[in-house]
């Protein structure tokens, strides 16, 4: 059976109603179904929607960016840091893999840094606004690639 392509602008908020994150005006974001491109709790949400649908989607924390996990927070001695200028709320990659996890300092003593690998949003129930914009099948390469190309989805360099 030929897989869909879907396209769809978003707000992220939030239980308290915060704004988290949005698509850019003008320019949906897009993923390949069945691809794991988006979470889950989202996917089979909009999965089923017709273009123009407008709909409120809440997505528990374990089927958004999973639960906190406090064996991901790790003690590093300083000199270990590729730098001296180290504070809280510094955000680095953990390596040079673009899927490596993304590293939170969350406290720095005199010897030591204290790093999280949780995601920033892990352990948050998230809501979503979504409008759906166009849906169409998935290209023979794209399926080959295992995402979507095209505005708002993988751009290949
Ligand atoms: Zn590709």
């Amino acid at each position: 059976m030929s897989k869909q392509v879907f396209c769809f602008f978003y707000v992220l908020k939030n239980t308290a109603g915060e704004v988290i994150d949005q698509s850019d005006e003008g320019s949906p974001i897009s993923f390949l179904e069945g691809a794991g491109q988006i979470i889950p709790g989202l996917e089979r949400q909009i999965v089923g929607l017709k273009k123009g649908d407008k709909k409120t989607v809440n997505v528990a924390a374990s089927e958004a960016y999973g639960e906190r996990d406090d064996s991901l927070i790790a003690k590093v001695e300083r000199s270990q840091l590729p730098t001296d200028s180290v504070k809280v709320g510094d955000v680095f990659r953990g390596g040079p893999d673009e899927d490596a996890p993304i590293l939170t300092v969350t406290e720095v003593t005199a010897t030591h840094v204290v790093v999280d690998a949780n995601h920033p949003l892990a352990g948050e129930d998230l809501v979503f606004s979504i409008e759906m914009g166009d849906i169409r099948s998935a290209t023979a390469e794209e399926l080959t690639h295992g995402h979507a190309h095209g505005p708002g989805g993988h751009h290949h360099h």
